[in-house]
């Protein structure tokens, strides 16, 4: 089991277990985000696209972020599995990496759902911008990001639920403790 996703809403801790889970698994991680914010550094027409959308707390288009993962997958270092954090996070998007991986006989393995107490995340992520002087992230924008995941991205974990991929992980706690609920979660 090594093609996975990881999903849960923004400030979940997504992307710190991705990274340790990736690793326990020795599979590459693969966060759209950190894609977006490296072409957003290195001020490549990519990141410029992107940085409008994601400055506002909306989704980057489709045909953008498709692009750029089928791009990625394509990569040898993907050929035995790897952990998607970030993506798909709408309905087309899931139909599109479905489309990525059929050809090539491949097919998602796991879906972990990290589930944590919304309100409790937004003051984390409050206290976060201000530590850190974010002062782009605002209450309003962290607030928008929750609606988008909830609005266009907590759907998919019905489909992925109905083929018997989806897996709910508590992720209040320690980042130990929730790695090892979710390598528990695959069997590991
Ligand atoms: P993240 O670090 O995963 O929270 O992503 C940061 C921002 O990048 C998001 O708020 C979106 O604007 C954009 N982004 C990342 N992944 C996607 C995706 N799969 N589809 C659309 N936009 C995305």
């Amino acid at each position: 089991m090594s093609r996975l996703l990881l999903m849960g809403p923004p400030g979940a801790g997504k992307g710190t277990q991705a990274v340790v889970v990736a690793a326990a698994l020795g599979i590459p991680h693969i966060s759209t985000g950190d894609i977006f914010r490296l072409n957003v550094k290195e001020g490549t027409p990519l990141g410029v696209e992107a940085q409008k959308y994601m400055d506002a707390g909306e989704y980057v288009p489709d045909s953008v972020t498709n692009a750029m993962v089928a791009d990625r997958l394509e990569q040898s270092d993907c050929a035995a599995g790897f952990l998607l954090d970030g993506y798909p996070r709408t309905a087309a998007q899931v139909d599109e990496l479905d489309a990525m991986l059929a050809p090539r006989g491949e097919a998602i393995d796991r879906v972990i759902e990290l589930t944590v107490d919304v309100d409790e995340v937004v003051q984390r992520l409050l206290i976060r911008a201000q530590e850190q002087g974010r002062t782009d992230d605002t209450e309003e924008i962290i607030r928008r990001r929750q609606e988008v995941y909830v609005e266009q991205t907590a759907p998919l974990l019905e489909i992925y639920a109905a083929r018997g991929l989806h897996a709910a992980v508590d992720g209040m706690g320690s980042v130990d403790d929730v790695t090892g609920r979710i390598l528990a979660a695959l069997g590991r």
